[in-house]
């Protein structure tokens, strides 16, 4: 599946807010939203004084960038995603947010196996992980309530996997809609996510706008 490989502090610039595309980084006074807290391009750092009140257009678009961006996932799939939400009952805003967060690179990030969806996105392309006892390279794998995600037993070997235990420790806490077994490395989809499971500043009704247009 395609994704976006240009240079991802500018998608923060461009929301105008922190996205924690990089990890720690994100944490760091190199941020680039604490040392360039404008617009990219040309003239971004003038447009910040001419703006006028924006559009609802705008906001709408924005939120859905902002989403999308933050899931790290391209529009054609991201469309296929809200289609999905509208099929299924409930708050189709809702809806969309529950089916990003079910997605394997989200479930791996959030369990804090990796410190960016990038980071998850890419050691699930690397094979380092199993659901269910079967072996999967696909990021956007949606989970269910029961699934089992845990590091595969090859990988436990590597570098990175052996210290894991000590970055879990330090890492944010793990939804509750999820549960880890630290000792074996072997996380569990507990339920499906609500909507007050996910600590996004986001407001999924203007990306329902923007799609009802
Ligand atoms: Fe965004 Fe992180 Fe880059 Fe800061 S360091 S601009 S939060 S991706």
């Amino acid at each position: 599946m395609a994704r976006y490989i240009g240079p991802v502090c500018k998608l923060c610039r461009r929301e105008g807010e922190k996205l924690y595309l990089k990890g720690e980084r994100c944490f760091t006074p190199k941020c680039a939203i604490e040392r360039r807290a404008y617009p990219p391009g040309q003239h971004g750092h003038d447009s910040q004084f001419r703006r006028g009140r924006a559009s609802d257009y705008s906001l709408q678009l924005r939120e859905k960038q902002k989403v999308r961006r933050i899931y790290g996932i391209l529009e054609r799939q991201f469309r296929r995603y809200y289609a999905e939400a509208l099929r299924r009952p409930g708050m189709t805003g809702g809806n969309l947010l529950g089916i990003l967060e079910s997605r394997l690179d989200n479930v791996v990030y959030r369990l804090g196996f990796a410190d960016s969806r990038a980071q998850a996105r890419q050691l699930v392309q690397h094979g380092h992980f199993v659901v269910n006892g079967r072996r999967t390279t696909i990021p956007s794998m949606l989970l269910r309530p029961d699934d089992e995600v845990s590091v595969r037993e090859e990988s436990r070997r590597r570098g990175y996997f052996q210290d894991i235990r000590e970055l879990l420790a330090n890492r944010p806490a793990i939804p509750e809609w999820l549960g880890l077994d630290i000792n074996t490395l072997t996380g569990r989809v507990v339920r499906a996510p609500e909507r007050s499971d996910i600590d996004l500043p986001v407001n999924e009704q203007l990306i329902v706008e923007y799609y009802s247009r």
